[in-house]
Parts: structure tokens; C-alpha cells; sequence
């Protein structure tokens, strides 16, 4: 493989990592927030009951998967914010033995000692900090991970799925509410599969199936619980 092809595929599996996350976070909302609905739906035709129900899986979805995010990301960007002072700390008490250890990174990829040696002093020159991280751990010091952004990103990715189940029942008609709000499910379902298969290159039947027969069983699992407990206490 060439480099110019490493490069590429280091980019690209970057975004691809982002989109994948995309995808997990709509697939949560919507799973998550169809089953609360339907469980809600099985004990009662109370359209506000419903609605409230629906409006509070949303949020608390959301915010917890936002939660949750930010403090894995967190502890990444803490993890590689000492990686990178670790690697100044070390170019600054022993600028040597850090050449010599590019060096030997160069030379254990397979590259002649003489030409390894070349490009370990000239990317020193330029930049040793970049060079190191880069050589080391593949990130560039402005590449430290965000958990803001993450967090965001989760937030949004989970209300955009949990959006389809909850307006959907919310705004079709009473006596279709649980079939439309099923095939809403079915059909967004498919296409997140479609989406996370094709981002990780897997066989796209296979991921569609996984994902709608995990979905359509939350679905039917809350709604029965739903229907036995409102059949108790109603
Ligand atoms: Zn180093």
C-alpha cells in the first residue's frame, strides 16, 4: 500500500468513525424512545399521557447519551493531552535519544537506516513535537479529541431518531398509532442499518435484520408490559 493511501485511509476512517457514531446515536433514539412510547401506548389512549411520556424519553435520552459521551471523551482528551506534554517534556531533557527513537520507528516500518536517519533529522528540524506524535500515536497535537463536540453530537444524533417514533404517534390518528408508529420504526430502522453496514463495509442484509428485529422486539416486549400493567391498574 502506498502512503498517499494511508493517508487517505487515515482521514477517511476519521469521519467514517464520526458517521458510525451518528448512526449509533439515531438508532438509540429511536429504539429507545419507540419502546417507552409503545409502553406508554399499551396502558393508555391518553394522547397527553402519551405525549408527555414521549417528550421526556427524548430529553432524558438525549441528555443522558450527551452525559455519558462527554465524560468518555474527557478522559480520552485528558489521556491524549499527557501523551503530548509527555512527548515535549522528553524532546526537551533528551532531544538525542528522541532522534534516534524516530529513527528506529522509521527503520522498524522497513526503512533503510541511512534514509530513516535523513528523514528523522529533517522532520525534527521542522517540527520534532508533530513528528513524534505522528510517528508515535498518529495525531497531530491539534487533534486532541473533543468532548463538547462529542457530546453535541450525540445530543443531536439521538433527538433526530427519537424525533420519528414521537411525531409520529403523536400525529397520526388514534386507532393507527401503534402500526404507524411500527412501520415509522421498521423504516428508519432500515435505514440506519443500511447506513452503519455501509459505513463498516459489512453485509447489509445481515445489519438491517439485526438492528430492526432488535428494534421491533423493545417495541413489542414494552408494549405488552405496558398493556398488562395498564390492564392492572386501569
Ligand atoms: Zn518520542
Amino acid at each position: 500500500m502506498t502512503e498517499q493511501n494511508n493517508e487517505n485511509q487515515a482521514v477517511s476512517s476519521d469521519v467514517l468513525n464520526k458517521l458510525r457514531a451518528s448512526v449509533l446515536g439515531a438508532n438509540d433514539g429511536i429504539v429507545s424512545v419507540s419502546s417507552m412510547l409503545m409502553g406508554v401506548a399499551g396502558a393508555t389512549d391518553n394522547t397527553g399521557a402519551i405525549f408527555t411520556a414521549g417528550l421526556a424519553a427524548l430529553v432524558a435520552g438525549a441528555l443522558s447519551m450527551a452525559v455519558g459521551e462527554y465524560v468518555s471523551v474527557s478522559s480520552q482528551s485528558d489521556a491524549e493531552k499527557a501523551y503530548i506534554e509527555r512527548e515535549k517534556n522528553l524532546l526537551q531533557k533528551h532531544p538525542k535519544q528522541q532522534l534516534e527513537e524516530l529513527v528506529q520507528a522509521y527503520v522498524d516500518k522497513g526503512i533503510h537506516e541511512k534514509t530513516a536517519r535523513q528523514v528523522a533529522n529533517e522532520l525534527t528540524k521542522n517540527d520534532a513535537l508533530h513528528a513524534h506524535l505522528m510517528t508515535e500515536f498518529g495525531m497531530g497535537e491539534d487533534e486532541v479529541v473533543q468532548p463538547m463536540h462529542a457530546a453535541l453530537s450525540s445530543f443531536f444524533s439521538f433527538s433526530v431518531g427519537g424525533l420519528i417514533p414521537f411525531i409520529t404517534i403523536i400525529t397520526v390518528p388514534h386507532s393507527f398509532r401503534i402500526i404507524a408508529t411500527g412501520c415509522a420504526v421498521l423504516v428508519a430502522l432500515t435505514l440506519t442499518g443500511y447506513m452503519s453496514a455501509s459505513v463498516g463495509g459489512a453485509s447489509k442484509r445481515r445489519a438491517i435484520l439485526r438492528v430492526v428485529a432488535g428494534g421491533l422486539a423493545a417495541m413489542i416486549v414494552t408494549y405488552y408490559v405496558g398493556s398488562l400493567f395498564g390492564a392492572k391498574v386501569g
